[in-house]
C-alpha cells in the first residue's frame, strides 16, 4: 500500500463496508455487488505498474502511479495497454478549482475515453444548447433518464416555435408513426445530411454535463445560470462503492466515474433501447482496480 497515492490509501475511519469477509449485512451486500460481473480489460498491466512503484510524470515531474492527475497523462503505462472506449455522447466534466486533483475520479473518464470527455475548471465552461445537453444532478426539477429525451424534444419544439420556424407537421407525424427503432434503421437509406437531421430529432442528446467537486463546493457551480438553463437528470438510486465515502453524505452520492458509468448504461438501455453488454464497463477499469486494492488492504489489516 505504501506505493499508493496518499489519497488512494485506506482511511482507517472509512465507514465503507465493502469487504470480502464473511460479513453478510445488507450494507456489505449492496456495496459489494455493483463492481461484480463487469466486462473489464485485464488488470495485469496495472499490477505490473504497481510493482514498479511510483514514477515521475514526464511532464510535471510529480510522483505518480498509473496516471498524472495534473497533466492528464499516463505514467508507467502505455496508451495501447489500457482500454479505449467510444461513448455515444460527449461528456463534459466541470470541476471546482479547489478540488484536489488526486481525489477526483473524473480523470479516469478522460484517460479511458479521451475523444469524448472534456474536463473544464469552473468558471470556465462551454456554451450549451439547452435542447441538446443535460446536467446530471439531482434536484427538485430533475427528470429520469427515461423521460430525458422527451423533455429535450419538448424544449426543441418550444425553441423552434419561438423562432417561428415550425417543423413540417406532416413530416413530424410520419416520424412519430415510424418510431425510434424504425427511424434508426431508416437512417442508412438517407443522405448523410438527412440522416443527421433525423437522427438529432430521434436522439437529440449530444452532451452530458457532470460536476466534479465535493458536495460542499458543488453549490457554487450548480447555481451558475449557464447550468441552470439545462435540463437536470437524476440517476436511479445507486449505492456508491467509493472508498472515500464522504462523512455525513448519503451512500447514494456517487463518485464522478460511477455517475458517468451509470448514466451511460441507463442511456444505452432506456434511450437507445439496446441490450447492454458491457460497452462502458471499462470506464471502471482504474476504479475497480483501486477498489479491489483497498478491499485487500482492509482485509489484511484486519479491519473487517
Ligand atoms: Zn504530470
Amino acid at each position: 500500500m505504501s506505493s499508493l497515492d496518499q489519497d488512494q490509501r485506506l482511511h482507517p475511519s472509512c465507514p465503507d463496508k465493502t469487504t470480502v469477509s464473511s460479513d453478510s449485512s445488507d450494507t456489505h451486500e449492496l456495496a459489494e455487488k455493483p463492481l461484480q460481473g463487469l466486462r473489464l480489460a485485464s488488470h495485469e498491466v496495472l499490477e505490473e505498474a504497481q510493482q514498479k512503484g511510483r514514477l515521475k510524470c514526464s511532464k510535471c515531474g510529480g510522483s505518480r502511479m498509473f496516471f498524472c492527475y495534473t497533466c492528464c497523462s499516463l505514467v508507467g503505462v502505455n496508451q495501447e495497454e489500457i482500454p479505449s472506449i467510444k461513448l455515444p455522447v460527449k461528456i463534459d466534466i466541470i470541476k471546482h478549482p479547489n478540488e484536489t486533483d488526486g481525489k477526483s475520479t473524473a480523470i479516469h473518464a478522460k484517460i479511458l475515453a479521451p475523444s469524448d470527455v472534456t474536463i473544464y475548471t469552473y468558471p470556465c465552461i462551454p456554451e450549451f444548447e439547452t435542447d441538446e445537453a443535460v446536467l446530471v444532478f439531482p434536484g427538485p426539477g430533475s427528470v429520469t433518464v427515461q423521460d430525458m429525451l422527451q423533455c429535450l424534444h419538448d424544449r426543441s419544439d418550444r425553441k423552434s416555435h419561438d423562432s417561428l420556424d415550425e417543423p413540417d407537421p406532416k413530416r413530424r407525424r410520419s416520424e412519430e408513426a415510424l418510431g425510434a427503432t424504425h427511424i434508426a434503421e431508416d437512417l442508412g437509406s438517407r443522405t448523410p445530411d438527412e440522416a443527421k437531421g433525423l437522427e438529432s430529432r430521434v436522439y437529440p442528446l449530444q452532451r452530458v454535463v457532470f460536476i466534479d467537486s465535493t458536495w460542499n463546493q458543488t453549490n457554487r457551480i450548480i447555481t451558475d445560470e449557464r447550468l441552470q438553463a439545462l435540463l437536470q437528470v437524476e440517476l436511479k438510486m445507486r449505492k456508491t462503492c467509493f472508498w472515500r465515502h464522504q462523512k455525513g453524505k448519503p451512500e447514494t452520492y456517487l463518485a464522478t466515474i460511477e455517475a458517468i458509468y451509470y448514466f451511460l448504461k441507463d442511456y444505452h438501455e432506456l434511450c437507445l433501447a439496446q441490450e447492454y453488454s458491457g460497452e462502458y464497463d471499462n470506464l471502471l477499469f482504474f476504479y475497480s482496480y483501486l477498489h479491489s486494492l483497498i478491499t485487500k488492504a482492509k482485509v489484511s489489516a484486519g479491519k473487517c
